[in-house]
């Protein structure tokens, strides 16, 4: 059995059975043995059953939030919103079954078209972050576009996934959308390796997707690729620095910042240096850390021991903590939101994603120094850029080598717009229109008309 534990609470939570390599291949054969039916559905009719999954997940959308927040320890109020956008992702992928258009290609002597085809079976490998929100970018344009899927999320909160599991086989049928909760080595390796899974998408930490991309070689699998990240918020002088400081927890320290695209590094022109870290004091200061079933919580414990150990390690004694905010006393792997200030460009927590709430101020001369700073790190996803100068603001951000960035805003993540790294930060994209390129193989059809 896997004991599932509360971060808030240390206690347990639920205990859940323990999936292993068997468990995996009867997912993979039921999977196996749907695809033909759900792949050859008309496509009014899949988008029919995606929306009635969508509307079954939205009538449990307060119990599967309060799930949420318990198991992975983050505030009710943050969990509402991903259990919101889990369902609004696949609400947005039942409109895609009827809109996978293909082309029409002038050629001699007859007419060539293309079609989207699904690949088939689709293994789909998810972290304990943000559970159901980050399986559903998934979910949705997957089976949306025709494949069966076995989803193996994070052992260490599995709770919502199960349940999804359940609902997709009432809604949409058994063996469309499976589930199977184990450990990454036996289970999730499992799927790399299985020669009848033909995709594996995977979010996690950059070293195990550059196992998984080893692994998928031996069967040339489709891989998908969404991993680390240590995003640069840039804000220059001329910024609204109140609103620029004022937004900064919200962008590294939400999810207690186990967050891919927590905007970790902190790069503030010089000259502003002085007011911007009074204005950031006062905005950490007050940040409410608490009870995740509390509703005035805005930030709640580390997911585990282990990751309070981790990000502990990245804030010795000596370390230059420029001030932090307060956390519960009791059990819970709290973690107070720390900010490092002055911190050397090779210092760990500069470089490494820490994956907790630590974030580091980092001075800049000007706008060619920024951007040498903001690239000098192997990962690319995400990051903000905070100016009141529009032309600066655009050549900035067509500099800075990352896959999502936001303008005088931290917020870059919508289910309408794609989602995905740069560099080692991954490849492949999830979300909007861009994200059915990956779960489909693209088809090209010669007709004679001689
Ligand atoms: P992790 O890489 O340890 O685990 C992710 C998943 O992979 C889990 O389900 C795990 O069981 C499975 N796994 C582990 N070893 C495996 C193996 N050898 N073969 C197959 N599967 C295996 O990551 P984590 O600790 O759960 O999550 C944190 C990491 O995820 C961070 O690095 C974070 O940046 C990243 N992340 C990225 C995104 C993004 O979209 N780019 C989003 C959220 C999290």
């Amino acid at each position: 059995m896997i004991s599932v534990i509360e971060p808030a609470t240390e206690a347990v939570l639920e205990e859940v059975p323990r999936a292993g390599v068997q468990e995996t291949d009867a997912a993979v054969a039921a999977a196996r043995a749907a695809y033909p039916a759900w792949s050859a559905l008309a496509p009014g009719d899949r988008a029919e059953r995606l929306r009635a999954l969508a509307d079954a997940m939205a009538a449990e959308h307060e119990q599967l939030a309060l799930t949420e927040a318990r198991n992975a320890g983050k505030p009710i109020n943050s969990a509402r919103g991903e259990i919101g956008m889990a369902t609004g992702t696949i609400r947005y992928y039942s409109g895609a079954p009827e809109r996978l258009l293909g082309d029409t290609i002038p050629v001699a002597g007859g007419q060539a078209f293309t079609f989207r085809e699904p690949i088939g079976v689709v293994g789909l490998i998810t972290p304990w972050n943000f559970p159901l929100a980050i399986a559903c970018w998934k979910l949705g344009p997957a089976l949306a576009a025709g494949n069966t899927v076995v989803l193996k999320p994070a052992e260490l909160t599995p709770l919502t996934a199960i349940r999804f599991g359940e609902l997709a086989a009432e809604v949409l049928g058994e063996g469309i959308a499976n589930v199977v909760v184990g450990p990454g080595r036996t289970c999730g390796q499992r799927l790399v390796e299985h020669p009848d899974v033909a995709k594996i998408a995977f979010t996690g930490s950059t070293e195990v997707g550059r196992s998984i991309a080893a692994g998928a070689a031996a069967t040339i699998k489709r891989v998908t690729l969404e991993l680390g990240g240590k995003s640069p918020n840039i804000i220059f002088a001329d910024a609204d620095l109140e609103r620029a400081a004022e937004s900064v927890p919200g962008s590294v320290f939400d999810n207690a910042g186990q967050d891919c695209c927590a905007r970790s590094r902190i790069f503030v022109q010089d000259t502003a240096l002085e007011r911007f870290m009074a204005l950031l004091e006062t905005a950490v200061t007050k940040l409410r850390v608490g009870d995740p079933l509390d509703e005035q919580s805005e930030m709640g414990p580390l997911i585990s021991a282990g990751q309070r150990e981790t990000v502990a390690s990245f804030v010795p004694d000596d370390a230059p903590v420029a001030f932090a905010g307060g956390t519960p006393d009791g059990p819970g792997y709290w973690f107070p939101p720390t900010v490092l200030c002055p911190v050397s460009p090779d210092d760990r927590a500069v470089r490494e994603e820490i994956f907790g709430p630590v974030a580091c101020v980092i001075p800049f001369r000007d706008e060619a120094d920024a951007v040498a700073m903001a690239n000098d790190t192997i990962y690319g996803l995400s990051g903000s850029i905070w100016t009141r100068d529009g032309g600066r603001a655009l050549r900035v951000a067509r500099s800075v080598q990352a896959g999502v960035l936001s303008i005088n805003s931290n917020s870059s993540v919508r289910i309408t717009t794609p989602f995905g790294g740069f560099k080692q930060s991954g490849y492949g994209r999830e979300l909007g229109p861009h994200a059915l390129d990956a779960y489909t193989e693209v088809k090209s059809v010669f007709f004679s008309t001689t």
